[in-house]
């Protein structure tokens, strides 16, 4: 028998996660992020839950490839766009949009021999300092665009560094504003953090937003927010069996580097999870997670292959557990109960997105 450990994407919930995301922005289109394998889920595993989006966004062209071969015939967008010449020959094949945020890119369009014009979107720098051309500069490179027979349609693009925090976007969007305010053609703007939190605003939501980790059921601004705030429901769970018991004294020690002392008689049980799973190392004792849906926390250092977590509350409750019991390690319980990925990488001091994509490849995952 493989180890009890497996993973669960849930259709419904995606499906639910992309209604959300219309209800905060009903006039725009929403691209559906599915970069790093869908965010770790799998884009073929995904797509049931995703296919009501309007387009896929993505940063590989694998990716878009493994899109079109699922049958998807709408738009889809290389966020970064083509990284060489001959990844044009791809993009009007398959009809792929693409980002343009450097000369080089403008460059390779304009030696690529196509009989089917190029829909673009040009990238603007308006503060994030990672990709596109500076508010100064994007003018000289949408007329170079514009005067392409390469190019049929422009759009308009740019990334928000601070949606999630106190900083905010108003210095982008001043800044991509001006810099567009009379260009005709489609803007977007809004990762998931800008579409719950800023989208009251028209030109914001734009004409598509790009959607990525609310999709997935995690809350872009988590700790100021929770999913639960957001009406988001989870995705992905990631849940396995205890493997053993174990009856601690006072002065007994748990795993590796004998980081946890128990100060007192402690039942503990032993989970076929650790970080060869892509659960963290750093999570520490204290970490929630739920046995036989019930909230408890991890004791001691997660191991490759194992985690140990308390059983007091279980025992208090005058529950049954031991071998075989359910772990949640995030997700949704067989109960019900609900542990977000966010409360589980804040203690590990990380973001719901690296928890996700790090689902190691040894773990055997269902979709329902
Ligand atoms: C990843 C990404 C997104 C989605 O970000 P989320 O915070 O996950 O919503 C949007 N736009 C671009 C350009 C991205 O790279």
């Amino acid at each position: 028998m493989p180890r009890p450990i497996h993973a669960t994407i849930h259709t419904a919930a995606l499906h639910h996660n992309l209604e959300r995301v219309r209800k905060s922005v009903p006039d725009a289109k929403v691209w559906a992020v599915v970069k790093a394998n869908a965010y770790g889920h799998g884009i073929e595993r995904a797509y049931e839950g995703l296919r009501g989006a309007d387009g896929f966004a993505m940063i590989d062209l694998a990716e878009a490839e493994r899109v079109r071969q699922l049958g998807w015939r709408g738009p889809i967008l290389l966020l970064e766009g083509v990284f060489e010449a001959r990844d044009l020959e791809l993009c009007s094949r398959l009809g792929l949009w693409h980002a343009v945020h450097c000369d080089e890119q403008i460059d390779m369009l304009a030696a690529h021999k196509t009989q089917v014009p190029h829909r673009v979107f040009l990238k603007m720098n308006s503060g994030m300092n990672r990709l596109g051309f500076t508010p100064q500069r994007y003018r000289a490179a949408w007329a170079r665009l514009n005067a392409l027979p390469q190019v049929d349609e422009i759009s308009f693009m740019t990334h928000f560094s601070d949606a999630d925090g106190p900083r905010g976007i108003a210095h982008q969007m001043a800044a991509f504003n001006e810099a567009t305010a009379d260009l005709p053609g489609e803007r977007t703007l809004s990762n998931s953090a800008a579409t719950l939190r800023h989208s009251s605003d028209a030109a914001v939501r734009g004409d598509w937003v790009r959607a990525g980790i609310v999709l997935y059921g995690n809350a872009p601004d988590h700790p100021e927010n929770t999913a639960g705030h957001w009406g988001l429901a989870p995705t992905m769970t990631l849940a396995t069996k205890l493997l053993a018991v174990q009856q601690l004294q006072a002065g007994d020690t748990v795993g590796y580097g004998s980081n946890f002392v128990a100060d007192g008689p402690l039942t503990i049980g032993v989970a076929a999870c650790g970080y060869g799973d892509g659960y963290p190392r750093h999570c520490p004792t204290g970490t929630p997670v739920l046995v036989n849906g019930v909230r408890t926390r991890l004791v001691g250092r997660v191991s490759m292959d194992m985690v140990t977590v308390d059983l007091t509350p279980l025992l208090q409750a005058g529950m049954e557990v031991g071998f075989g019991s359910e772990v949640t390690l995030w997700g949704r319980a067989s109960n019900g109960a609900v542990l977000t990925i966010d409360e589980v990488a804040e203690p590990a001091g990380t973001v719901s997105w690296e928890l996700m994509c790090a689902l190691a490849q040894r773990v055997p995952v269902t979709v329902e």
